[in-house]
């Protein structure tokens, strides 16, 4: 049985998180991408509504919201303003993992409270000199009694600045390659844990991105996420889940590229009528309109296969890669279709482009997606 309609419960969060994207966050997104503010107020609201965190299980408190719910928001979220949105999401990416793998006595304490208070966390894996490779990473962690002293820096962390509290992986075992990685709940407060400054970014620049350094950090064993050596696959495996809502965000900024491209080029007049009317504009849009609506298909196939309990590692990467390449290429497109005002910081098209390179290197680079669609295709046979 195949279905393309929406429940009526996400027909309403659709347009919950429409609303707000157009009235909150479409006004405040040059301010904050002039800027590089952090948009806490919009935050705090997104939170009130019940915007952000949806996956929180019902048993700590929150929705319990699924994979494919969370596509629907972030995709018109990423249409206010994906700056403002990676800095909500990125939350998302340090539950994910932690609600996969903690005990109850991390939940109660940190994923609960999350429910109540608008408070950010952090996912802190790639490190200076391993982003792709995340099994040549070099933090590690040794067990004294009833903790773990930890050494290692981290890179490129979403939110680090605002954060509570890392999920964090370093080795335990380091002969033991990537079964040897363990995963760790690690405050912003304790002594030894030092955040760098931030990252003056291309595009997404009021999303907060900062080193973060770990420096004989004693994390008392309870921190654990999971058991020692499931770091690897708690890391991983919450990818299944955040990349189709990575994807989704790619398709709501090309979905805003589209809309303003379509407008311009009904009104833009060249050799005699609208750019609309030239078969060569026409077709720019005609070709962003066809990756849009596969990009959201392949997008909401990898979300369900996630809710349905089914493996959908292959289907998240070829979401994350077709949405964000097309993101790029559509942004590209639209700043075409605005000719020289397009280049300039008065239309919004610019800002598009800057935002979207982004997408082809977060959460795994597009090469890094075709690594793994090949190798589930050729040595798992999926
Ligand atoms: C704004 C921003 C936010 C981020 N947020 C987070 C975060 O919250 N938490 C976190 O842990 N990380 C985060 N990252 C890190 C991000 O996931 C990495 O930058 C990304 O995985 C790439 O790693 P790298 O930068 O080390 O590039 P490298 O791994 O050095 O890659 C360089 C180039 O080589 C290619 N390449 C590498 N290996 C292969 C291969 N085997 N086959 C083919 N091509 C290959 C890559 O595709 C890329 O084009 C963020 C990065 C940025 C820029």
């Amino acid at each position: 049985m195949i279905g393309f309609s929406l429940t009526e419960e996400q027909e309403q969060l659709r347009d919950l998180a429409h609303e707000f994207a157009a009235n909150e966050m479409r006004p405040a997104s040059p301010h904050h991408d002039q800027t590089g503010e952090y948009p806490w107020e919009i935050i705090k609201k997104a939170h009130e509504i019940g915007l952000m965190n949806t996956h929180i299980p019902e048993r700590w408190g929150g929705l319990g919201l699924g994979a494919l719910d969370a596509t629907i928001i972030s995709e018109e979220i990423a249409w206010g303003c994906t700056g403002i949105g990676t800095a909500m999401e990125a939350n998302s990416l340090a539950l994910q993992p932690v609600i996969e793998g903690a005990s109850d006595y991390l939940m109660e304490k940190y994923v609960a409270p999350m429910v109540e208070t608008p408070t950010m966390a952090a996912y802190a894996v790639t490190e200076p000199g391993a982003g792709s490779d995340v099994a040549g990473m070099r933090s590690t962690a040794v067990r004294k009694g009833d903790h773990y002293v930890l050494n290692g820096s981290k890179m490129w962390i979403t939110n680090a600045g605002v954060a509570e509290w890392f999920f964090v992986v370093a080795y335990t075992d380091r002969g033991a390659n990537y079964k040897g990685m363990t995963a760790f709940l690690v405050e912003k407060g304790w002594k030894g844990v030092e955040v760098g400054k931030k990252e003056w970014n291309m595009g997404q620049r009021c999303s907060d991105t900062r080193g973060v350094t770990f420096a004989d950090v004693e994390v008392p064993v309870e921190h654990v996420v999971g058991t020692e050596g499931q770091g690897w696959k708690l890391a991983m495996g919450a990818f299944d889940h955040t990349r189709p809502v990575v994807a989704s965000a790619a398709v709501g900024l090309a979905r805003a590229a589209m809309e303003h491209a379509a407008a311009y080029s009904l009104e833009r007049q060249a050799m005699g009528k609208p750019i609309a009317m030239h078969q060569a504009v026409s077709f720019m849009i005609a070709d962003m309109a066809k990756d849009i609506e596969a990009a959201r298909l392949l997008v909401r196939q990898a979300a369900w296969l996630k809710d349905n309990h089914q493996n959908n590692t292959m289907h998240a990467s070829m979401a994350k890669a077709f949405a964000a390449d097309a993101a790029h290429r559509i942004a590209s497109d639209a700043v075409q279709v605005f000719g020289g005002y397009g280049f300039n910081t008065e239309y919004p098209v610019e800002k598009l482009l800057r935002d979207s390179k982004i997408f082809q290197i977060y959460e795994g680079t597009s090469q890094i997606q075709r690594l793994i669609i090949a190798r589930e295709l050729l040595m798992r046979g999926r």
